[in-house]
């Protein structure tokens, strides 16, 4: 097979958010592979919603449950573990990622192993399981589409939902053309057709499937995953050995809440009604069935407990990685997934990824946003997200040490004791807007300030526009309407 490798980066690159953003700014093509993503899966999502009667009750009730497993999850792991071995499976605990991805080489060797067909896991990506797998002399292959042209692309994800958001076409045909050696060609289908034919003899050739999963429930011990392609139900099918690598807060409560959250994910990741395939996998094959011989199920910590401790942090673990955050974030749909340096993007990565790899390497992930409040209307479990973005900040600040960024931290901190003097005092106030409105006359425009010429005002119009202060101020308008 003519697949190669290429290994992604590594690492937590937050604090680089800045300059990652500015280059993604620039950066024209991306912008528009962007602008047309995001707004499609916006859309979709929207008519699948108005759809639903009732559909807020059923964000209330997905809430309700995700909250109910989370405030004991304790109980409803040992129950969801005693299950999985009932079935026949095996769990295994990972404290973090090192030891996660230890058990999943374990298992491998044990399977005899050497290639690994890999369904789309984010599990996965953060703990860097391909990187462990290749220094092991294990080849693991991603069979997800997008996955797919990121692994030849040596990238990460770029979206929770559709990993290759930020590429068009023509980019996956030219990738597909220079990696595969395969005819240049923006057609899907054919580019489709291409991939599939890389990955038909993988799938029949490993030894081990490997995948995450989208709800763990805690009755059956089913691992349950949706997908539209089908490489999951091949993966998770035809090796002799299947393993899940779940995350702990992955945890649903009975197998008839499925339903409630079957609805609310597809409709607000994709915007279908269901995805094409939802498959259900509790226990190795039994007799008369097809499936693997063994299934193993490793559920991953990896810094969730941490949030687990903080009541407030709590929340986070109730996401269902359905990615409509991202696509309504004015912040996202501009600098793209890249930006945020880690495999969690957008307002839900600006909340987990300080909470999985400590605030002290991710501080400047919560002040990424407007706190404009449209995830918080989108998202399917109702999360606060605004609110935890602003626990965040207060908790950046406390605990971190190194000034936040931009440029000029005292700076700003100046500016900001000095706004707080003149609030105090009416009469520095009047005199500040006074001069402010005298010096505005050289630079506003139909009641804009597109571009300040001097630093550091100069640093706020690179990026948007400044709007002007009034002609007349709010005190002296207020004495002419009272007269
Ligand atoms: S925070 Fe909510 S909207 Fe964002 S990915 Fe998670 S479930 Fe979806």
């Amino acid at each position: 097979m003519l697949l190669r490798d290429t290994m992604s980066e590594t690492g937590v690159q937050s604090g680089e958010i800045h300059e990652r953003a500015t280059q993604a700014l620039r950066d024209a093509h991306l912008q528009e592979a962007l602008r047309a993503s995001t707004l499609r899966l916006y859309e979709h999502r929207l008519r699948a919603v108005q759809e639903v009667p009732g559909f807020e009750r059923l964000r209330e009730r997905g809430r309700e449950l995700k909250r109910e497993v989370i405030e004991h999850l304790d109980s409803y792991l040992a129950q969801f573990a005693d299950q999985v071995e009932r079935s026949g499976g095996h769990v295994h605990w990972a404290s973090d990622a090192a030891e996660a991805c230890a058990i999943v080489i374990g298992i491998a060797e044990k399977a005899g192993a050497r290639e690994i067909v890999k369904a789309k896991t984010m599990v996965s990506e953060e703990i860097e399981l391909n990187h462990a797998l290749e220094a092991a002399g294990i080849r693991a292959v991603e069979t997800d589409l997008g996955e797919f042209i990121l692994q030849l692309a040596g990238e990460r994800p770029a979206h929770i939902v559709a990993p290759a958001i930020h590429k068009t076409r023509q980019d996956v045909a030219e990738l597909f053309q220079r990696s595969l050696q395969a005819e240049y060609t923006t057609e899907p289908e054919r580019l489709t057709l291409i991939a599939r034919r890389a990955l038909r003899e993988m799938f029949h050739r490993a030894r081990m499937g490997l995948s995450g999963a989208n709800f763990a429930v805690a009755e059956t011990g089913s691992v349950v995953v949706i997908e539209n392609e089908g490489n999951i139900r091949f993966s998770t099918t035809a090796p002799p050995v299947h393993v899940a690598l779940v995350g702990i807060e992955k945890l649903i409560p009975r197998f008839a809440d499925l339903g409630v959250f079957l609805r609310l994910l597809a409709r607000s990741g994709t915007g279908q009604k269901l995805t094409s395939y939802t498959s259900m996998l509790t226990g190795p094959r039994r007799p008369g069935e097809d499936g693997p011989d063994e299934m193993h199920v490793v559920l991953v910590d990896n810094g969730r407990t941490r949030a687990l401790a903080d009541p407030k942090m709590r929340e986070a673990l109730y996401c269902i990685r359905c990615g409509a955050c991202l696509n309504v974030c004015p912040v996202y749909r501009k600098i793209g997934g890249h930006s945020y340096g880690w495999v969690y993007s957008g307002p839900i990565g600006a909340l987990v990824t300080p909470e999985f790899v400590g605030i002290g390497q991710a501080r400047e992930l919560p002040f990424a946003s407007s706190l404009c409040g449209a995830c918080r209307e989108v998202c399917p479990v109702k999360i606060n997200i605004p609110d935890l973005l602003l626990h965040l900040r207060s908790e950046a600040q406390a605990k971190t040490e190194t000034p936040r960024p931009p440029d000029s931290p005292v700076g700003e901190r100046t500016a900001m004791r000095l706004w707080a003097w003149a609030m105090g005092r009416p009469w520095a106030y009047s005199l500040g807007a006074w001069l402010a409105r005298l010096g505005q006359r050289f630079f506003a425009d139909q009641g804009w300030v597109r571009r300040f010429n001097k630093y550091p005002l100069s640093r706020w119009t690179e990026g948007r526009d400044f709007p002007a202060l009034a002609p007349e101020p709010f005190r002296a308008r207020w004495k002419k309407i009272r007269n």
